[in-house]
């Protein structure tokens, strides 16, 4: 049986769990961009209504990405669905609620990091911005990572009276049982302020984004939800979906005002006009 631990020092128990992590101190710090798929033909009303001359339709990508630290991994967002209880219902309503898109997910995550050499049970920690199905999809594949959500997220993800189109309880149910640790804020993932997960609460109730640190590429805020393309961050616009779109803005410009501050990039992961594209590694 796994242990669940709920924890309200989430930093005590990070630093305790990576005790069990053996330390490859020479290792550097790298960033693999992973292809979760493509969403094509979105129709933009739920994402620009607010502008005067919205287009009429605009693409995504789907992106997730696996850290090595080298003190462990952290695996950050784990894409579609790709079992049988992704059903046709969800593609249902993901279709009506965004137009004629076409959605593809050519290889798993699961594929992915076994192309790079890592098993499920090599990851340490398992993060996803947020439980909306297109970041949420395999995370049953990690139940024995030790998965770091805000408690917020937490709670709204296993609510008995969610009705949420785009969160589906069985795609995480693994996660019930999984060695927790529940946030209330940013939190230092392996101690040494390189790979930070920065709270940014209103697409979703504990929606959040991961800062790095790369060696050679510096500072990089990959976005989550928080923005869904150029446009939503040019104009602050969050998509009429959003939980809270007041506490959305706030969330824009907490995170504009750390970008600025450290001088980051900021990777929207939706967007295939902005970071660095699937597949690459980043150092
Ligand atoms: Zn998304």
């Amino acid at each position: 049986m796994r242990e669940f631990a709920r924890v309200g020092c989430a930093t005590t128990l990070a630093v305790a769990l990576l005790a069990a992590v053996p330390a490859t101190a020479t290792a550097p710090l790298e960033l693999h961009v992973l292809d979760c798929g493509t969403m094509d033909g979105i129709e933009t009303d739920a994402f620009l209504s607010e502008l005067p001359d919205p287009p009429a339709a605009f693409d995504m990508v789907n992106r997730c990405f696996l850290v090595v630290h080298p003190l462990g991994t952290l695996l950050w967002d784990v894409g579609f669905p790709r079992n049988a209880s992704f059903t046709f219902m969800s593609w249902w309503l993901w279709l009506s609620s965004f137009g004629k898109s076409s959605v593809t997910m050519d290889r798993s995550v699961v594929e992915q990091l076994a192309e790079l050499g890592y098993e499920p049970s090599d990851i340490d920690f398992l993060a996803v911005s947020h439980v909306h199905f297109d970041h949420i999809g395999e995370a049953n594949e990690f139940a024995d990572s030790t998965w770091i959500v805000q408690k917020a997220e937490r709670d709204w993800a296993f609510s008995e009276d969610l009705d949420n189109p785009f969160v589906q309880p069985d795609l995480f149910e693994a996660l019930a049982g999984a060695k927790t640790v529940e946030l209330t804020g940013d939190h230092d993932v392996f101690g040494d302020g390189r790979v930070e997960i920065l709270t940014s609460p209103g697409h979703t109730p504990g929606h959040q984004c991961l800062y790095l640190d790369l060696p050679e590429t510096g500072p990089v805020v990959l976005s989550g939800d928080l923005y869904h393309s150029t446009l939503n961050r040019e104009h602050r616009l969050p998509p009429n979906f959003n939980v809270d779109a007041e506490q959305t803005r706030s969330s824009m410009e907490r995170i504009e005002a750390l970008v600025s501050e450290r001088g980051a990039q900021l990777w929207i992961q939706h967007s295939p006009d902005s970071g660095v594209q699937a597949p690459a590694v980043v150092r």
